[in-house]
């Protein structure tokens, strides 16, 4: 289970101005200093995304916002790109999964689900717990790192987190 972590131990993707933390880079793209390094910042990528989720972050450099929605991955970001900065050809497109944070609704002792109907790949489940409300639990195999539950949470309960490659 990844539910209420420490999140003070933890890489949070929930950058942005004044925040001192990284901001969520757009999928299948090179490390965060190397796209800042190369990318032009002409705005292709922000234009080309049907679901209009990225946005300018930082610098003026591309940034997704997952709460204005999910990514599907149709790599039309990628397609638009005239540098050298997506490898979309590369599997999974980046290496990051959802925690719940104490927020959370069903933690309060208030009935929420949309975080699992919010979910694709069906990586969210609320089992039952003794004496309290079932509470969200993450398959973390099977999250994609979507953006799907962040978007529709009501209290902004949950976080992005980077798993550190080996
Ligand atoms: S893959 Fe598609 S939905 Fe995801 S950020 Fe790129 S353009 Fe938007
Ligand atoms: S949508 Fe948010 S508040 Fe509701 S159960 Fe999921 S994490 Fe908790
Ligand atoms: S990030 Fe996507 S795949 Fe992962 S739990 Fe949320 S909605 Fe499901």
């Amino acid at each position: 289970m990844d539910s209420t972590p420490d999140l003070s131990r933890r890489r949070l993707l929930r950058g942005g101005a004044g925040t001192g933390l990284p901001v969520q880079a757009l999928p299948w793209t090179v490390s965060w200093a190397q796209f800042t390094d190369r990318c032009s910042r002409c705005g292709d990528c922000v234009n080309a995304c049907p679901e209009h989720i990225i946005v300018n972050a930082d610098g003026g450099f591309p940034a997704i916002d997952f709460t204005r929605g999910a990514c599907t991955f149709c790599g039309d970001c990628a397609m638009a790109c005239a540098e050298p900065l997506f490898h979309p050809e590369t599997t999974p497109p980046w290496h990051q999964h959802v925690v719940f944070e104490h927020a959370c609704l069903a933690y309060q002792g208030v009935h929420c689900r949309s975080c699992e109907d919010g979910c694709e790949p069906a990586a969210i489940r609320f089992s039952p717990r003794l004496g309290g409300l079932a509470v969200p639990e993450l398959n973390k195999d099977a999250c994609n790192g979507c953006g799907g539950c962040v978007a529709v949470c009501p209290v902004s309960a949950i976080g992005m987190v980077k798993e550190e490659q080996a």
